[in-house]
């Protein structure tokens, strides 16, 4: 199903002549700003030599600390009186930053947002639980005026309550929600202890799980949990919010709207692009913003492109699930790790229940990781000869996957704390 057919199945060729066109403009537009005007003086670059994709590369990177050191201003290109909305970044790297959006920017980003949810099967008949904080995270307004679009019933529930959540699911019928992949987990615990069966009590068919890494395991525990289908969502504040790049029925990749925002796969060590197929740091330009655009923008986030066409029949291109952002990555004993890798291994083991948290600390004098495990509540029976099987085995496919022999410490079902938006996995204490 397309919500804009025409613009979702341009071809390769219209899409990059698109993007050549709107990045003239968008460069022309950038350098009223502050910052911009400052940059590209410093570069020497001069906005009118910009004559689509093939001088990208001749343009500077932008990255989250300028947005923080130009707080909350220095991005604005337009008159602050054109602005209507603010919204900042959960801050889950430091300082927050703010994000500024005009009528016209607020504009596409809702219909990105329809286009997504279409694209995952939302229609008008939908009533739709929007699960994650409102307020100025930007997975709760986005999500909500994206639903309203499609003509959707959007409830605007905000994160946790999870007794009232899932009243209001049964009171109102609701079909779809939308909620970060750790409360997901948290709901389906709290609908089993309810002894409510999904599949006869609730109308639930989809959930749209996105704002943190999480594995195809999580995916499958929460369809096999609910009985419903589980679509990837991807989005970042500085690019908007949620609809930056959505999975369509195929539930393989996540297109991103190409005739949005041009995405660039570069190493993060050298900024050279990588080879197809590999995996690298998501930079991307926004083409079609206002308010604020940016210019590729350094999001840290880690994925590669997947390659062919999707048989939905739209060229704008799928990147796999995201892996991490680069400032994640945990070095282990000299190790890279990535938190994502061990949610891998536990999620795909049917004794594990719904929570993990990573430790790092030091341990006579070198790097210790433990991995905190919450047995499943189905397994769980307290039998020690089991739980120290399990035990061992969780060790040993952690160790084979990340080459790092972590300790493994099994917890009752709900030992760790639940978090409402997303979660805190990785503690790190060997700072303190
Ligand atoms: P913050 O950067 O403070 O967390 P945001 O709310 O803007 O603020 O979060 C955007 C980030 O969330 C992305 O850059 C990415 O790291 C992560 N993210 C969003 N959606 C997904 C997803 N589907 N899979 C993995 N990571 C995601
Ligand atoms: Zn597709």
């Amino acid at each position: 199903m397309f919500w804009d057919k025409e613009k979702e199945t341009l071809d390769r060729k219209q899409i990059e002549e698109l993007q050549s066109e709107r990045l003239r403009e968008v460069v022309a537009r950038a350098v009223k700003s502050e910052f911009y005007s400052k940059k590209f003086k410093e570069c020497g670059v001069d906005p009118g030599s910009i004559r689509g994709l093939q001088d990208l590369a001749k343009l500077p990177f932008t990255a989250k600390q300028d947005l923080r050191d130009h707080f909350p201003f220095g991005f604005l290109t337009v008159d602050r009186k054109q602005i209507v909305r603010l919204h900042a970044s959960s801050g889950t790297t430091g300082k927050s930053t703010a994000v500024l959006y005009t009528r016209s920017d607020l504009d596409n980003w809702t219909e990105m947002l329809a286009r997504c949810l279409t694209m995952s099967g939302v229609t008008a008949d939908d009533v739709f639980q929007n699960m994650t904080g409102y307020g100025m995270f930007t997975g709760g307004l986005g999500m909500h005026y994206g639903a309203e679009r499609v003509g959707a019933l959007a409830i605007p529930m905000g994160a946790g309550n999870t007794k009232w959540q899932i009243a209001n699911m049964k009171a109102y019928g609701t079909t779809v929600f939308h909620a970060t992949p750790s409360y997901a987990l948290h709901l389906c615990e709290e609908i089993a202890a309810e002894g409510i069966d999904p599949r006869k009590d609730l109308k639930l068919r989809i959930g749209l799980l996105g704002a943190e890494p999480y594995s195809e395991g999580t995916r499958k525990k929460v369809q096999d949990a609910l009985g419903i289908d589980v679509f990837n969502s991807f989005g970042l504040s500085e690019m908007n919010g949620p609809g930056v790049a959505f999975e369509c029925e195929e539930k393989n990749g996540m297109h991103l709207w190409e005739d949005h925002y041009i995405l660039e796969l570069l190493n993060p060590a050298t900024l050279e692009p990588v080879a197809e197929g590999e995996k690298g740091e998501m930079v991307m330009t926004t083409l079609t913003r206002e308010g604020m655009p940016l210019i590729r923008y350094r999001t840290r986030d880690l994925t590669s492109v997947l390659p062919g066409e999707c048989p939905c029949g739209r060229h704008h291109r799928r990147i796999a699930r995201i892996t991490g952002r680069s400032d994640d990555m945990m070095i282990i004993k000299g190790v890279n790790v990535f938190p994502s890798q061990i949610e891998d291994v536990l999620m795909a083991m049917p004794e594990v229940g719904c929570n993990y948290q990573i430790e790092l600390m030091r341990k006579e004098g070198a790097d210790h990781i433990v991995v905190n495990v919450e047995v499943g509540e189905t397994f769980f029976k307290g039998d020690i000869t089991d739980l120290n099987k399990l035990q061992r085995k969780i060790q040993e496919r952690l160790r084979e996957e990340t080459l790092v022999k972590p300790e493994v410490r099994l917890l009752e079902p709900n030992a760790l704390p639940r978090s409402m938006g997303k979660a805190v996995r990785v503690v790190d204490k060997r700072e303190l």
